[in-house]
C-alpha cells in the first residue's frame, strides 16, 4: 500500500514531467487609474504623477527575474497568453507594451497562437491609429470596461466614461480586432428592474463583438460602494430580482448564438478567453506587477506555489531595484488544496473538468474524489453531467456553482 509521502512524490514527479512542455500565462499588473470607481476593491491607485519609465524598468526586471527563477525562459514551455490587466493599463504608454512583449519574445517561446489581451478603459482609448499601433507591437485581444451604455449608471459607478465614448471604443476596437474584442457589463444597480436590464443587454448585443463578460454588482468591503450600501442610501436588487436577471440573461445570450461557457462569460464563433480559461485549467500563471499573483510549478521539485507581490507601487518599485524582484511571498499549495480549486474553477465553467486533466495535475481518480452520494444527488437533481471523459454542470447546476461545488467537495 503507497504511503502518504509516497503519494506526494509520486505526484510531485508526475507533474513536473507533465509541466516540462506544459503552455502557461503571464499576468502584468499596471495599477494607475485616473480615478476610482464606487464598487471597485483591485490593487489601483490614481496617482498623476506616475513615473512610467521607473514603472517599466521595475515591471522588466520582476519579469525577468521571475522568468528565470521558475525557469520558464525555456523554449520547451510556450506561452499561451500574456493579459495586461489592472488598473488602467490603458494610461501605460505603448512602450511599455512593446518591452514587455520583446523580452518575452526574446526569453521564451512565444508564437502566433499566443494571445495578448490588454484591458481598456474607454475614457482612456484614443485614436484608430493608437489601437492600430498596439496592434503592430503585438496586442491581439482586446477587453473593454464598458459596464454600462446607461449614463446614470455609469455615474453611480463613478466611470469617467460616457455611453458615447464607449461606443465609439467599440466600434473602433472592432475595426482593429475584428472577433477578438471582448466588453464587460455589469448588471443589478440600484433601482435597476428587470426590463430595464432586458433593454440593456439587448442592446449590447446588438453592438458587441464575439465576447462579452456579464457580472452582478458585488458589494466589496473598503468601497465607497459597501459604505452607501451600509449606510442604506443605496437599496441593490433583492435576490429574487438578481436571480431573474441571471435567468433572463442565460435566455437572451443564447437567443443570439452566444454560448455560456463560463459563470459570468460569453462567447461567439468559439471566441473565447484563452488567458481565463488558462486559470480554470489549471495553468500555471506568473504574475508581475504592484500586488499581482501568480500560481506556478518549481521545475524540478514539482510543488506548486502561489506568489504574491507586494501592493503598494513605490514599495514594490523600491524592491525590484533592489532584488530583482517585488514579489513578497512565495507559498506551497498543499495537494488537497489545488485539487479543490480546480473543482471549484471548473463547476463554474460549462466545460467541466476533463478526468484525464485531473489525474496528470492531481495523480488523483476525480470520481473517487468527489463526495459519491453529492455526486449522485446532483446527477439526479440535474446539476451535474457525468461522462466517461468528463464531468461537468448543466446550466442549473452553473446558475448555482457555489452550492454545487460545497455539495461535491469531500
Ligand atoms: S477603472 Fe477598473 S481598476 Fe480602475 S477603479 Fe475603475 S474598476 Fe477599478
Amino acid at each position: 500500500m503507497q504511503t502518504g509521502s509516497q503519494a506526494l512524490s509520486g505526484l510531485r514527479r508526475l507533474s513536473s514531467i507533465a509541466t516540462k512542455s506544459e503552455p502557461f500565462s503571464v499576468y502584468i499588473h499596471w495599477p494607475y487609474c485616473s480615478s476610482k470607481c464606487t464598487y471597485c476593491n483591485f490593487n489601483k491607485y490614481v496617482d498623476p504623477l506616475v513615473d512610467h519609465e521607473r514603472m517599466q524598468a521595475s515591471l522588466l526586471r520582476e519579469l525577468k527575474t521571475e522568468l528565470k527563477h521558475w525557469n520558464l525562459d525555456q523554449r520547451s514551455r510556450p506561452i499561451r497568453s500574456i493579459y495586461f490587466g489592472g488598473g488602467t493599463p490603458s494610461l501605460a504608454k505603448p512602450a511599455m507594451f512593446q518591452s514587455i512583449l520583446e523580452t518575452l519574445d526574446d526569453m521564451c517561446n512565444m508564437s502566433q497562437d499566443t494571445e495578448i489581451t490588454m484591458e481598456v478603459n474607454p475614457s482612456s482609448t484614443t485614436s484608430v491609429e493608437t489601437l492600430k499601433a498596439l496592434r503592430e507591437i503585438g496586442i491581439n485581444r482586446y477587453s473593454l470596461g464598458v459596464q454600462s451604455f446607461q449614463a446614470h449608471i455609469l455615474k453611480e459607478l463613478g466611470r469617467d466614461h460616457t455611453p458615447s465614448s464607449a461606443l465609439r471604443s467599440l466600434r473602433d476596437a472592432r475595426a482593429v480586432w475584428p472577433g477578438r474584442v471582448s466588453m464587460d457589463l455589469i448588471m443589478g444597480h440600484a433601482g435597476q428592474t428587470l426590463s430595464d436590464w432586458i433593454k440593456e443587454l439587448r442592446f449590447t448585443l446588438d453592438v458587441v463583438d464575439d465576447h462579452l463578460s456579464l457580472y452582478h454588482l458585488t458589494v466589496e468591503r473598503g468601497t465607497a460602494l459597501h459604505r452607501d450600501v451600509a449606510q442604506g442610501k443605496i437599496l441593490l436588487p433583492d435576490h429574487e430580482l438578481a436571480s431573474d436577471m441571471y435567468d433572463a440573461m442565460i435566455e437572451i445570450t443564447e437567443d443570439v448564438g452566444f454560448e455560456h461557457y463560463e459563470v459570468s462569460n460569453f462567447a461567439r464563433n468559439r471566441a473565447y478567453s484563452l488567458h481565463n480559461s488558462g486559470h480554470w485549467l489549471g495553468i500555471d500563471y506568473l504574475g508581475i506587477g504592484p500586488g499581482a499573483h501568480g500560481r506556478v510549478r518549481d521545475p524540478i521539485t514539482g510543488d506548486l506555489f502561489r506568489t504574491f507581490n507586494i501592493r503598494d507601487p513605490a514599495g514594490w518599485m523600491r524592491q525590484c531595484t533592489e532584488q530583482g524582484t517585488g514579489c513578497r511571498r512565495r507559498v506551497a499549495i498543499e495537494p488537497d488544496e489545488f485539487k479543490q480549486e480546480l473543482i471549484v474553477l471548473g463547476m463554474r465553467t460549462s466545460r467541466g473538468i476533463e478526468l484525464s486533466r485531473f489525474y496528470q495535475l492531481t495523480g488523483q481518480d476525480l470520481m473517487k474524489y468527489l463526495n459519491k452520494e453529492a455526486t449522485e444527488s446532483c446527477l439526479s437533481a440535474g446539476l451535474l453531467r457525468v461522462t466517461p471523459a468528463k464531468v461537468y454542470p448543466t446550466e442549473r447546476g452553473m446558475a448555482v456553482a457555489d452550492e454545487l461545488v460545497a455539495r461535491l467537495l469531500p
